[in-house]
């Protein structure tokens, strides 16, 4: 068996299952969530992915993908808790066609969180001989407060600020529904999303049965609404992409009706994220496990060899060779493919 990392995860096992991956040259094409959002440039007769995930990617791209199932004889998907519709992938192979002829479980993570988080649950982890995870924050430096304690304190900022517009971002599938949800709970201020945000809302709404009633921002002639601020009454919060933070028109709305701006990722731990995203506030609130959440992931999995890839790989890796014994390796290769989110 080999696992490699080019294209996408390739995981040789008898048939090649490949994963997240560009173009689709595995027997088996798997697509863990819908972030990658250029996946499949060529388009493979059959992908194994949630019914959400296959919404949400028509939705965000425009493109029809071909049929998608949801498991396969060998591989069966779970919930990976990271965003609406990811799953992690468990790959049962017996053994036929593999040269040692050895049965083996492989877990391959894709994004994943086993924080329960609102609407979505938390990745429960499942026994597997080889584990393909992702490490985003595979460094020690990466501890996230409790969940409960984490949304609290985002509610109250939410709640306390109750004299002017918030503009809070995030990523428009996953974090930005999240805002959505925890500014619903904290006030009854009226909510402004951008319509890249509204078009994923629209898509989660109608594949489950989430609710996520916001108003789209008016983007008149241009929909990045470059032409200029939006006309606000300034108790708006409103909910925009995470690439808007320094854009012309946010400035505007910023310095127009002193609004204050906030920013929502693991980076957060680090103080450069507020300087980077011009932020007031910043909490590190993530669609990702923390470091010690993945070691405890590994160990509840308890495999024989793990592959690490994305973020901190190399010294993910190492720490689970150093300080538990596993057998880990760092899945270097092609590093802009699987998505940075
Ligand atoms: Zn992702």
């Amino acid at each position: 068996m080999t696992v490699r990392r080019e294209d996408g995860v390739h995981i040789e096992a008898g048939q090649t299952y490949v994963a997240d991956a560009s173009s689709a040259v595995g027997d088996v094409n798997l697509v863990s969530h819908a972030h990658a959002d250029h996946t499949f440039r060529t388009a493979p007769d059959t992908v194994v992915c949630s019914a959400e995930t296959a919404a949400l990617v028509e939705a965000r791209t425009g493109a029809t993908l071909p049929e998608y199932r949801e498991g396969t004889d060998e591989v069966t998907l779970y919930p990976a808790g990271h965003v609406v519709g990811s799953r992690a992938a468990l790959v049962e192979a017996d053994g036929a066609g593999d040269p040692a002829g050895e049965a083996r479980r492989y877990l391959y993570t894709g994004d994943f969180s086993v924080r329960d988080r609102l609407y979505l649950d938390g990745f429960e982890p499942v026994e597997a001989d080889v584990l393909v995870m992702e490490t985003t924050y595979g460094d020690p430096r990466y501890r996230f407060p409790p969940e409960r304690e984490l949304q609290g304190e985002i509610r109250d900022w939410l709640a306390d600020n109750d004299e002017r517009p918030l503009v809070l971002f995030g990523y428009a599938l996953g974090r930005a529904q999240k805002l959505q949800w925890l500014a619903r709970e904290a006030t009854d201020r009226p909510l402004l999303v951008h319509e890249s945000i509204r078009t994923v809302n629209d898509a989660i709404e109608s594949a489950t049965g989430l609710d996520f009633p916001a108003e789209t921002l008016p983007a008149g002639d241009d929909p990045s609404l470059a032409d200029g601020a939006p006309d606000l009454a300034g108790d708006e919060i409103l909910v925009l992409p995470t690439h808007h933070s320094r854009s012309d028109w946010v400035e505007e709305v910023a310095e127009r009706y002193d609004a204050l701006k906030a920013g929502f990722s693991g980076w957060a731990v680090e103080e450069s994220f507020r300087y980077r995203g011009g932020y007031d506030a910043t909490f590190p609130f993530s669609d990702h496990c923390d470091f010690d959440e993945l070691v405890d992931v590994v160990e509840a999995v308890d495999p024989e060899v793990v592959y690490t890839h994305h973020g901190f790989a190399a010294e993910f890796a190492d720490y689970l060779t150093t300080h538990h014994g596993y057998d880990a390796r760092p899945l270097l290769g092609d590093q802009t493919r699987l998505d940075q989110f």
